[in-house]
């Protein structure tokens, strides 16, 4: 990705808290940048209108504007958005993802010392979850009980395609469940560009392909048909080698092909692995997953991390470079606009931002500074401290 080096990024300050951990970040990212780059290279914010400030201001959720900003400049980042009752979006965030056609949701999930977790060892954690965002029985394509659509695919349902074991009648609401292999693909292929990029050499596909043959069964297949366009080792190469000359064979050959720079890439069934993820997770480093699988891993290992409230994450279209960065959590309107907000979250996106235009040195800055002032007890309330949104803010600067 070229990057010039004053780009201008379009920013949502989002609803609810949007309003205390923006310009927390903002402040951040900019005293990351002069230190690293001594005023060589500067952030050109630009805001942008969604959510509710949009609809107050313009009477749209998402005006043109919006869209057209995005469209101008490759990378943006946002704060929550409320999900509008009416104005026909089933949500913003999906509308936006759908727009750019955002198919990766990338999700690092990395344990904090001092943060107070559920788990014995949650420093064992260190996963980058990647979730598909466009397909599977989350892409919206489904229709109510009762519903003309719905009645007239069950009729079709039952006389074209004889289906019969399945009880259904008008009381039914469908839900279509798409996966294609060139939606898989792309989401695959960037897991291993980025497991290539960061130096690990684990790769797990998770899916539920023992019950969903075709669809998760199929992300499965298409997943291993990508990993052969890699230097990698898999676990049918390893099961080979085991039946041949027995385990420790398997095992060394495995070792081997590790040590070589191959990475070992295997699957796993999505209960199975949510277990796994619990009582191994330092076997596990890049997860590629369908879309509502990735939705529960994510937040689960977030929970484990006890980073529910600081979790980053994106949204990236890795062949177009259209990327959204964004702060996981809701608009948290019970404390929004009193100062007192986490903007971990959003500030760890920002170093995910920073990483994706190539600005490491910065995004290091960051990381190290939340990091120490999480470490030195330094929070705000929801980790149990008792700073505000601004107090945490110069506590990492001064970390810088
Ligand atoms: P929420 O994440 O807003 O709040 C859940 C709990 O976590 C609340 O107690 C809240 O105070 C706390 N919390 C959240 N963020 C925090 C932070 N930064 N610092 C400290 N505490 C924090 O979830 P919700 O209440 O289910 O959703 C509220 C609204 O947000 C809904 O309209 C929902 O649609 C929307 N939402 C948006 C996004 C997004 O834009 N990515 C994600 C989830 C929910």
């Amino acid at each position: 990705l070229q990057v010039p080096n004053m780009p201008k990024i379009p920013y949502m300050t989002g609803d609810g808290v949007g309003i205390d951990i923006m310009p927390a970040m903002i402040e951040i990212v900019d005293t990351a940048v002069y230190k690293a780059y001594k005023g060589e290279r500067k952030m050109i914010w630009t805001e942008v209108l969604a959510g509710e400030k949009a609809f107050d201001e313009t009477g749209d959720y998402l005006p043109e504007a919006t869209l057209t900003a995005l469209t101008e400049n490759l990378i943006a980042i946002k704060g929550p958005l409320m999900t509008p009752i009416a104005g026909g979006f089933r949500s913003l965030n999906v509308t936006l993802r759908q727009k750019f056609d955002l198919f990766a949701n990338v999700r690092p999930v990395i344990y904090f010392t001092g943060v107070d977790s559920p788990v014995k060892h949650p420093e064992k954690v260190n996963m980058t979850i990647f979730r598909e965002n466009t397909e599977d029985i989350y892409a919206g394509i489904e229709f109510e009980s009762e519903s003309t659509e719905a009645l007239r695919l069950i009729e079709i349902l039952k006389t074209d395609f004889g289906i019969k074991k399945i009880r259904f009648d008008k009381t039914s609401a469908i839900g279509i469940k798409p996966v294609s292999p060139e939606g898989t693909k792309r989401l695959v292929r960037a897991a291993f560009d980025h497991a290539i990029a960061n130096g690990q050499n684990r790769l797990t596909l998770v899916h539920k392909g023992n019950i969903m043959k075709f669809t998760e069964g199929g992300f499965k297949k298409w997943g291993y048909e990508v990993a052969s366009d890699y230097p990698t080792f898999t676990v049918n190469a390893f099961n080979s080698i085991k039946a041949r000359q027995g385990i420790e064979a398997a095992k060394a050959a495995k070792d081997q092909a590790m040590a070589d720079g191959k990475i070992y890439v295997d699957d796993a069934i999505a209960d199975n692995f949510l277990q796994q993820i619990l009582l191994n997770p330092s076997d596990y480093q890049v997860v590629a997953t369908l879309n509502l699988n990735g939705d529960y891993i994510s937040d689960a290992l977030a929970a484990q991390v006890g980073g529910i409230g600081i979790s980053p994450g994106a949204n990236i279209n890795f062949i177009t470079g259209h990327a959204i960065f964004e702060a996981t959590h809701g608009t948290a309107p019970d404390i929004a606009g009193l100062g007192v907000a986490n903007p971990s979250s959003l500030i760890l996106s920002s170093v995910m931002m920073l990483d994706f235009m190539g600005w490491h040195e910065a995004g290091k800055l960051v990381k190290k500074a939340l990091a120490t002032a999480i470490a030195d007890g330094q929070t705000t309330q929801d980790l149990g401290g008792n700073l505000t949104t601004v107090a945490f803010m110069r506590a990492m600067i001064g970390k810088m």
